[in-house]
């Protein structure tokens, strides 16, 4: 767990271009759960992936926890990405994607296995761990992918529009359970959506973004019932 810290953060993508993202800033609590919602276009991705380190910040600080991390490599972040191209791996077995990170890592085999086991009964996966990608729903291949986040055991999760690939329905009961999954293990989060429903249900806090700028930012009683 940690606070997240982004300190007048700037990025343009090329030199004398706009700034896709432009002096923001957001002070994340630690537990807290973060919504980045906004049009198209308007930063959301580019704030996330400076947070993730997979984009260089141009100006400003991020801080996670108390490091800065403008120059800490995305593996040395403690943070966790939930992709909505899932990101598995086709050739492994469930097990095999969940476990894949911690053995790189060097985890130890007896708490790989209790970690890819806590991970799989909560998102009720157990019953699929010898199965390959490919012979998973949409929603269960959903669900291994965000396994794979929480068996790190991050200070952070960092969504990037994780459901968009689903249908409707699969969409409300998956974001529900994500809602529940953070509340149970307390861990930061950062949520990019275009969707306001999704984005209103997700939220303690709303970030709305246009144009790399923050709109509006306040809890989702506050953005949305505005006089
Ligand atoms: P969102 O996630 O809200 O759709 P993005 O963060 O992807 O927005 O994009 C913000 C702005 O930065 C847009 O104007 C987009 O065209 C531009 N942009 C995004 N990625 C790149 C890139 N790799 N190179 C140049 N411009 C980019
Ligand atoms: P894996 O590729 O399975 O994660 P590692 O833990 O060795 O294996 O990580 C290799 C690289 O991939 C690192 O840069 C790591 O940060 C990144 N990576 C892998 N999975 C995630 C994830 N869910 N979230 C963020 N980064 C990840």
């Amino acid at each position: 767990m940690a606070s997240i810290d982004i300190n007048q953060v700037s990025k343009i993508y090329d030199k004398g271009g706009a700034k896709a993202v432009d002096n923001i800033d957001i002070k994340i609590n630690d537990g807290e759960f973060i919504v980045l919602v906004g049009p198209s276009g308007c930063g959301k991705s580019t704030l996330l992936r400076m947070v993730a380190g997979l984009e260089g910040i141009s100006a400003g600080t991020i801080s996670i926890g108390d490091r800065v991390v403008n120059d800490i490599e995305p593996a040395d972040r403690d943070i966790a990405m939930v992709f909505q191209n899932y990101a598995l791996y086709p050739h492994m077995t469930v097990y095999d994607n969940l476990a894949y990170g911690l053995k790189n890592r060097g985890t130890p085999k007896g708490e790989i296995e209790v970690r890819v086991a806590e991970a799989a009964k909560m998102l009720e996966i157990e019953k699929y761990l010898d199965r390959k990608p490919r012979a998973l729903s949409g929603g269960q291949r959903q669900r291994v992918a965000m396994g794979r986040a929480i068996v790190r055991k991050p200070a952070a999760f960092l969504f990037d529009e994780p459901l968009s690939n689903l249908d409707a329905k699969l969409r409300v009961s998956m974001r529900g359970e994500i809602r529940k999954l953070q509340r149970r293990l307390k861990t930061t989060a950062i949520y990019v959506t275009h969707d306001q429903l999704e984005a209103m249900t997700l939220a303690d806090r709303l970030v709305v973004l246009n144009g790399g700028v923050i709109e509006q930012i306040g809890t989702p009683l506050e953005v949305y019932h505005k006089p």
